[in-house]
């Protein structure tokens, strides 16, 4: 239909200044040519290294709760400063084992709805999986960016934006259409505003994912453990999903050179004495 065709790039142009309003908070770090060669000599031999052998649930759980005891004041102290403005972010998180799990996973969440309760949750085959406190801390470290990040808040209010933008554009042409005479599909309005949700998400996870490694970066440094070793863990090459068809760590943190080098180069800024720098325009 003439009329969606013509508001088509209008809507990408206001969806993109829509999604761009929640894009990400900090600056990163310049990547150079000696850092990027470096992340690929790190990358390769990482996927290269042979299958690890497992250590038991026990050694895994007594890492997590060693690592657990030293990350976490850094971090909440971390999450205090650079929220301060934001009164309802809870900086307190919760650091649990999800026992349940199966698969090799950490991630961060809340457990009461309204984005209250934050909880980051690690399966304990992910902690039989790794092979130093490094490791460990930098995912730690990792999972409590994307609560400084505000990467929940900021992926609803995208899904919200997207779907109200695709759902009244869909809302308009058919309206348009059913007045000219048109068919009328009423489905379609939903139909869009799903769509609309799921770009939203898939739009800045990779972003995410960046500034959570370098906000994962400096908390792990802080609590003085090496994040570009423990960087390691995630440029391993496993398979994304497990037999169940669960996504495993992997499937949710695709593993490119790219990671591990925002890793170096923020440890370069570290090591330089250059503090966090948030957006101009924030
Ligand atoms: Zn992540």
């Amino acid at each position: 239909m003439i009329i969606s065709r013509l508001l088509r790039p209008a809507a990408a142009m206001t969806t993109a200044i829509l999604l761009s309003a929640c894009g990400t908070t900090y600056s990163l770090p310049g990547v150079t040519d000696d850092v990027t060669s470096r992340a690929d000599t790190m990358f390769a031999q990482a996927k290269a290294a042979p299958a690890r052998q497992l250590a038991s649930p026990q050694v895994g759980e007594k890492r997590f709760r060693r690592v657990a005891h030293r990350i976490e004041p850094v971090a909440r102290q971390f999450c205090e400063k650079e929220l301060a403005q934001k009164k309802t972010v809870d900086c307190n998180v919760r650091l649990e084992l999800d026992r349940k799990m199966q698969e090799r996973n950490a991630y961060f969440t809340y457990a009461e709805a309204g984005n209250k309760s934050p909880v980051i949750r690690f399966s304990v085959p992910i902690l039989q999986d790794a092979e130093s406190d490094d490791e460990v801390a930098f995912i730690l470290g990792h999972e409590y960016g994307h609560l400084i990040g505000q990467h929940i808040v900021k992926q609803q209010q995208q899904a919200m934006a997207g779907a109200i933008i695709l759902g009244a554009l869909a809302a308009y042409s058919n309206a348009q259409a059913a007045s000219a005479g048109a068919y009328y599909d009423p489905n379609d309005v939903s139909r869009s505003m799903e769509l609309g949700a799921a770009v939203g998400q898939i739009a800045f996870s990779q972003t995410y994912e960046l500034e959570s490694d370098m906000l994962g970066t400096r908390i792990a440094a802080a609590a003085g453990y090496d994040p570009v070793k423990g960087a390691g863990f995630f440029a391993r090459d496993e398979a994304a999903r497990s037999k169940t068809g669960q996504l495993s760590f992997w499937g949710t943190h695709p593993a490119d050179s790219k990671r591990i080098a925002v890793v170096i180069a923020t440890m370069e800024e570290i090591k330089a004495k250059k503090s966090l720098a948030r957006k101009q325009t924030q």
